[in-house]
């Protein structure tokens, strides 16, 4: 179906400029009506009836005409912020660089932008550079023509009018799905100094859809990577966090190292991709992370953030060893070194820490296979996130598979069979009875009680 949608649009005359978009009617482009979310069409329609037009655009139109369920929907519209504000009673304005409505749909929240076009040479309230081009202030409202154009690749820059049916199609978009081609609209060197994100949003798409980036936008990736250090670290964060939940993180980050982007983006990269054994539990989680998102089940961030870093953790944690502290305390004091460095160089928020930490603090408590402890742990909340954690290092030959086995069993079996299972000389039981009987003598023990905190 999908070949005879692109042998029709490709029949006509339907390469060449960019001035006026090429009109695809719904039965070549074929997008069924009932794709497009309820929200967005309300949206669109009350817009429209209100004499302003309205779309969905960007991520949704090029996500339907891949075949693709879009993650969500946004609309651009000639409507003001304030013009839309008004007509839709639950709606709100939001947005400092730019600002948006939200309108609330029941559970479904749609943004509506204003199409946006480019300040005239000099109006410098409304768009502001820095000494490298980068935009920093950006309030120009403009023509539909215009918004497209300052879209950062062809295939984000498609308009879906869901009254009509109809896909505007302003830079050959449809022509680079087919193609499987990401191109940017524009001069790439120029549109990477405006905003250097383009460059990690190239890779993200690319991996995504499973496209090349054509050659005049891969090129100049590797020579002005490091203009990434100009933008805030939380805009880099939301675009490396969508590249991890895309459903192809494993050759997002291939493909990020390949581009010589890694460095500087992804300081945790830079690190662990050199270490063999590293590079190999973290190949492993990101191809287990989408193969969870590919089947439509959930990954906690927490979880992958804990995978990316482990390698740094177990490094660490050999050192404060060597130095003399006990186990525990030297994990826990490798956890904290590591979470801090990280904070600063990739702005992890804080609420992702606390499940990073209980998962690698429970990897710990593994090797205890003897008297109540396998049986405690079972019972703890992220026993799952912690086992499948371990499932992991096991796979990635970092630990010997017979221990992932046992916890597998032991999981799965019932309470007789698992006495039965119990590990009378396990390694670890020794350890941790002699810390218990310290503990009882000398309660006010820093280590020790960093060990309780951990169980
Ligand atoms: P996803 O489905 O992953 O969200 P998306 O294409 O919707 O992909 P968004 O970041 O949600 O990506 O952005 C929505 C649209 O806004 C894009 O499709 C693109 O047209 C435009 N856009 C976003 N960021 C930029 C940018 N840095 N430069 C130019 N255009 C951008
Ligand atoms: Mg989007």
């Amino acid at each position: 179906m999908i070949r005879k949608f692109f042998g029709k649009v490709f029949s006509g005359r339907l390469f060449g400029s960019a001035a006026r978009p090429k009109v695809i009617a719904a039965r070549i482009h074929r997008i069924p009506p009932e794709r497009i979310s309820n929200g967005a069409q309300k949206v669109c329609e009350t817009l429209q009836q209100h004499g302003f037009a309205a779309y969905v655009v960007g991520g949704a139109v090029r996500d339907l005409l891949l075949g693709r369920e879009p993650k969500d929907f946004d609309v651009a519209t000639g409507a003001r912020p304030e013009q839309v504000r008004a007509i839709f009673r639950r709606s709100r304005i939001i947005g400092r660089r730019f600002r948006l409505v939200h309108v609330m749909f029941g559970a479904e929240t749609i943004e509506v932008s204003t199409f946006r076009g480019t300040a005239a040479d000099g109006d410098d309230a409304a768009q502001t550079t820095d000494e490298h081009g980068r935009i920093l202030r950006d309030n120009v409202f403009g023509t539909v023509e215009e918004d497209a154009r300052r879209r950062d690749f062809t295939i984000n820059a498609m308009f879906y009018d869901p009254v009509r049916r109809e896909v505007l199609d302003y830079h050959d978009g449809v022509a680079d799905i087919k193609a499987k081609r990401l191109r940017m609209i524009g001069d790439p060197l120029q549109r990477y100094r405006e905003d250097p994100i383009r460059m990690v949003r190239a890779i993200r798409f690319a991996a995504a859809c499973g496209f090349e980036i054509e050659p005049r936008a891969r090129k100049p990736i590797r020579t002005l990577a490091g203009l990434l250090q100009n933008v805030p670290k939380a805009r880099v964060f939301d675009e490396i966090m969508k590249l991890l939940l895309s459903g192809s993180a494993a050759d997002g980050v291939r493909r990020l190292r390949k581009e010589g982007l890694h460095h500087g983006v992804l300081p945790l990269l830079d690190v662990i991709l050199e270490q063999p054994q590293g590079e190999r539990f973290v190949m492993l989680a990101l191809a287990n992370t989408d193969t969870r998102i590919n089947a439509g089940k959930t990954v906690s961030p927490g979880f992958l953030f804990a995978a990316l870093l482990w390698h740094e953790v177990l490094a660490a944690w050999k050192q404060a060893q060597a130095r003399g502290m006990h186990l525990m305390p030297a994990l826990f004091e490798a956890m904290d070194q590591v979470l801090q460095v990280q904070s600063e160089q990739l702005a992890i928020p804080r609420r992702f820490g606390g499940d990073m930490k209980e998962i690698w603090a429970l990897q710990a408590r593994f090797a205890n296979r003897n008297g109540r402890r396998p049986f405690q742990l079972l019972e703890h909340l992220k026993f799952r996130a912690a086992f499948d954690f371990l499932l992991l290092r096991c796979e990635s030959g970092e630990l010997d598979a017979e221990i992932g086995e046992w916890w597998k069993k032991f999981s799965h079996t019932d309470e007789a069979a698992r006495t039965q299972m119990l590990v009378k000389d396990s390694p670890a039981a020794a350890p941790a009875k002699r810390r218990r009987r310290r503990r009882r003598r000398k309660p006010a023990e820093g280590g020790a009680a960093l060990e309780s905190d951990a169980e």
